[in-house]
């Protein structure tokens, strides 16, 4: 596969600075990288410091430092999502001319009255599936967000490299989803597919809490045009309370004093062999048994 920009593999490593590296994140970053270079590929890194509220000042920074001091180093100078806006702006107006973007008036109150009206209550930290009551009729109300018309087939199926066939129908698990917050901030379904597209990249490895939003994206990437990338998803590094492993449930800073310790950790997690000696030969090494795992001949 050839991208736009005349590479054949470009991959990238799009960490959210909401903290350090931890032995969680770190799992995605070496999975991509070591796909890339397995590819004989480009890698990027990419800061998703869309949603700002959130964002650690210096935490992007502490990232590229501590992926160096894994050996882990990107092709090109990172981007940052904050300094792209119009590039989601011009998506977004793209998306209202043709048609699937539309405003809505829709409080989460709003969105729970609905379905409390049909008998069904929301979880707490639940995302409902939005009931469309702004769809078809413009809110008269002010414009609080703005929505992704799902298609009428809106059931997507996607192969991804390691977890294998998948489907979803988005109409039933989601519903017409956020492009534009509320509070004025980017969704993170438009930023990351305008962003993999801009920047050419064709393959995504990130982490498998992530797979459930591939089917989000790939609709999106339909409705503007833009190429669909091959997908691996890995697997996640729990906490112990048996959830995603996160700052919240007590993911810690990586040990950048031994970073080889910190590798072998992420390694094991992807089925690599534990690795001696230096860094750099210890990357070598899970290259070439990335290869081996995932069929990949250059
Ligand atoms: N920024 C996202 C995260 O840190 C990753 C997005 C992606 O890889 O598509 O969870």
């Amino acid at each position: 596969m050839t991208s736009v920009t005349g590479h054949h593999y470009i991959g990238r490593f799009a960490p959210s600075p909401t903290g350090d590296l931890h032995q969680g994140s770190v799992l995605a970053a070496l999975a991509s990288w070591l796909d890339a270079r397995a590819h004989g590929g480009r890698w990027l890194v990419r800061i998703e410091d869309v949603d700002q509220p959130r964002s650690i000042p210096g935490a992007a920074q502490r990232i590229l430092h501590q992926l160096a001091a894994l050996g882990l180093e990107p092709d090109e100078t990172p981007v940052w999502q904050s300094a792209r806006s119009p590039l989601y702006r011009a998506a977004l107006d793209r998306l209202i001319d043709a048609g699937p973007a539309y405003p809505c008036a829709c409080s989460r109150r709003d969105i729970e009255r609905v379905w409390a009206a049909r008998g069904i209550a929301a979880q707490r930290h639940e995302e409902l599936v939005y009931p469309g009551t702004c769809r078809d009729t413009r809110p008269t109300r002010a414009t609080r967000a703005w929505r992704f018309r799902l298609p009428a087939a809106a059931t997507v199926e996607w192969m991804d490299r390691r977890i294998g066939a998948q489907r979803q129908d988005v109409a039933a698990m989601v519903g017409d989803f956020v492009l534009l917050r509320a509070d004025a901030l980017w969704a993170y379904q438009l930023a990351v597919v305008v962003d993999d597209a801009e920047q050419g990249v064709t393959h995504v490895v990130r982490g498998e809490d992530l797979a459930d939003n591939t089917p989000r994206q790939i609709l999106l990437q339909s409705a503007l045009g833009l190429p669909r990338p091959s997908y691996l998803h890995t697997a996640l590094v729990l906490g112990p309370d048996g959830n995603k492993l996160s700052k919240q449930n007590g993911a810690r800073s990586i040990d950048t004093d031994s970073p080889l310790a910190v590798l072998n950790a992420a390694a094991g997690l992807l089925g690599l062999a534990a690795q001696q000696g230096s860094v750099g030969q210890a990357l070598l090494a899970w290259v070439r048994q990335w290869s081996a795992l995932y069929n990949l001949t250059r």
